[in-house]
């Protein structure tokens, strides 16, 4: 709607998924939650399975523009739109997501992490539609965290989005992943800071280490929200931020 408005839409022809039934629904079984692409991000912070298990998202869907964007926008279009400002793509990224994608010649299930090739272009062939989005469990003693910078608490798109999701195991950071938006063409991993985490200790996390290895995860640029010397910076403060919080738990 944004793009049509501008009149910057090719299209003058639209589809309404919204009554699929096939494309509704939060499921729960023993191993994920999954969502059908056409969750609200009212959906998730209504459902006390995503509370329990995924609170990273419960925070991205509060994030996301207000509560008239939060009761009409599903997290499928969210992914489908291939914002690297978006809320949610940090968080499904730090908790290793996958994608069932449908068409007429069957269903494939990928990982979320590639499925975004590169500014705007997707693994999502023409006649194909993000039908659920499928989650896996944290299982364990586990950290999450959630942070979005912008200008303002609603309707501000991220200039900084960083979602972390780690699991301890005697003291020791046994898996790691962090999501970042709006520093990269794509919602991105930081591959290289998480090397540095995975397998620390709590007591002894290597912060800094960790804080300048971001930058080779990160191509922040300079646009109408932010530049990319503040972005860059920003992403390491809430890293820094994060690790302590993780460090303390
Ligand atoms: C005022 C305003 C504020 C906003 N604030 C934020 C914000 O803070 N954070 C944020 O992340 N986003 C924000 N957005 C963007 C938008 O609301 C979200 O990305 C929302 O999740 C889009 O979902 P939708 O169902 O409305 O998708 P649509 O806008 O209907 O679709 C978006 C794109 O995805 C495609 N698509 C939708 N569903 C599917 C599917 N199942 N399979 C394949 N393709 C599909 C559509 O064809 C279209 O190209 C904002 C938008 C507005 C207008």
């Amino acid at each position: 709607m944004v793009v049509f408005n501008a009149g910057r839409s090719p299209f003058d022809r639209f589809l309404d998924l919204s009554r699929l039934s096939e494309l509704q629904g939060i499921e729960e079984d023993a191993t994920h939650v999954s969502f059908g692409a056409l969750t609200t991000f009212r959906d998730m912070e209504d459902c006390p399975a995503v509370h329990r298990h995924l609170p990273n998202l419960v925070k991205s869907a509060r994030a996301t523009g207000a509560l008239a964007i939060q009761n009409r926008g599903t997290l499928g279009g969210n992914i489908a739109n291939a914002s690297p400002a978006a809320d949610t793509p940090p968080s499904l990224l730090a908790y290793g997501a996958e994608l069932e994608l449908v068409s007429s010649r069957g269903r494939r299930r990928v990982a979320y992490e590639g499925f975004h090739r590169g500014y705007k272009q997707m693994d999502l062939a023409p006649d194909e539609l993000v039908a659920r989005i499928l989650v896996p469990k944290p299982q364990g003693l586990g950290f999450h965290f959630f942070r979005k910078v912008g200008t303002r608490q609603a309707q501000a798109i991220s200039k900084v989005c960083l979602a972390a999701y780690a699991r301890i195991e005697a003291g020791v950071v046994a898996e790691f992943r962090v999501g970042l938006g709006s520093v990269a063409p794509v919602p991105a991993r930081a591959r290289h800071a998480e090397a540095i985490i995975q397998g620390a200790a709590l007591r002894a996390l290597p912060v800094e280490a960790a804080c300048t290895e971001l930058l080779k995860d990160i191509s922040p640029i300079d646009d109408i929200r932010s530049t990319a010397q503040y972005r860059a910076r920003v992403a390491q403060n809430v890293l820094r931020q994060m690790l302590g919080e993780l460090a303390a738990v």
